[in-house]
């Protein structure tokens, strides 16, 4: 955790909105709780944990600002939960918003994880999203949104090659579905020279439907991932489906850690590999997931 600070917004109210303030360091304790419990179990660490945390405080990082020599060098794979970015970013052009994206997100992992062969990206799915969380949103914003016409921009004003519009990708929800699509179809414009598989997981290609009008619920649609392949040479060197991955997930979070149990990524693995799971969001709802994730295995 980049923070001691770092808390958790999953605590729901009855109606399955979240609360904006009442965050809960509750996740955080029962992790460490969770640890404890798995450390006490093997009873050769037994001795160790009644004297001291140590091995505890080895587990769980928090302000730190390099990782640990081992996982530096066996990170291959990083999944990256990437709803964040659109924040973060300080763009007035598509372009601009790729290499902040080159340099401000690939290029800092490859230099955090020297070892890395592979990224995913996973992006918000809006198609995939049940209906009542986005009621609950489109709600909240009412309440809060200040009054814009970013809504009334074309898509091209919003986002291309010439023009980025951050107060519509940020605030208005064509704007954010509009931002979620556009890098899974710009990776040729990445400006990365180094030996790396990026693997886009987005709503920009999705599988067809039967559905007439509407998409309903028995809807058996899927997202297809992007596979960009970059060398040192040349940089770009080519890009295709990833077929056999059918994504129906909406929150970037749950598409990250079901990327975990890929068996493409499992065979991948072997002994001194590790994945990288890096989540943007100040939120650590995703650990209660990834636990889950974890536990499969
Ligand atoms: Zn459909």
């Amino acid at each position: 955790m980049s923070s001691s600070k770092n808390t958790c917004q999953a605590v729901l109210k009855p109606d399955g909105s979240k609360n904006m303030t009442n965050k809960s360091a509750g996740v955080k304790k029962a992790l460490k709780n969770l640890i404890k419990r798995c450390l006490q179990s093997d009873t050769a660490t037994n001795q160790k944990l009644d004297s001291s945390n140590t091995e505890l405080n080895n587990l769980i990082l928090t302000d730190f600002t390099t990782l640990p020599l081992a996982i530096q060098q066996s990170g291959v794979i990083s999944i990256v939960e990437f709803a964040g970015t659109k924040f973060k970013v300080f763009a007035t052009s598509g372009q601009q918003y790729l290499n902040y994206i080159s340099n401000g997100i690939v290029k800092k992992l490859l230099n955090y994880l020297p070892s890395l062969e592979r990224i995913i990206i996973c992006e918000e799915k809006y198609a995939f999203t049940p209906n009542d969380f986005k009621a609950n949103t489109r709600q909240k914003r009412k309440k809060k949104e200040k009054v814009t016409i970013s809504h009334l921009k074309e898509d091209q004003e919003i986002v291309s090659s010439e023009n980025f519009s951050k107060q519509a990708v940020v605030g208005t929800m064509a704007g954010k579905i509009l931002i979620s699509r556009y890098l899974a179809t710009q990776m040729q414009h990445l400006k990365i020279k180094a030996d790396l598989e990026i693997n886009v997981d987005s709503e920009a290609y999705t599988s067809k439907c039967n559905c007439q009008k509407e998409h309903d619920e028995s809807c058996s649609r899927y997202t297809v991932p992007v596979r960009v392949m970059y060398n040192k040479q040349t940089g770009y060197v080519k890009e295709g489906f990833i077929d056999e991955v059918k994504q129906r997930k909406g929150e970037a979070e749950m598409a990250q850690a079901d990327w975990l149990l890929d068996a493409d990524i499992r065979k991948s693995l072997g002994n001194g590999k590790c994945v990288v799971n890096y989540v943007t969001s100040a939120d650590i709802d995703t650990v209660v997931i990834h636990i889950l994730a974890v536990s499969q295995f």
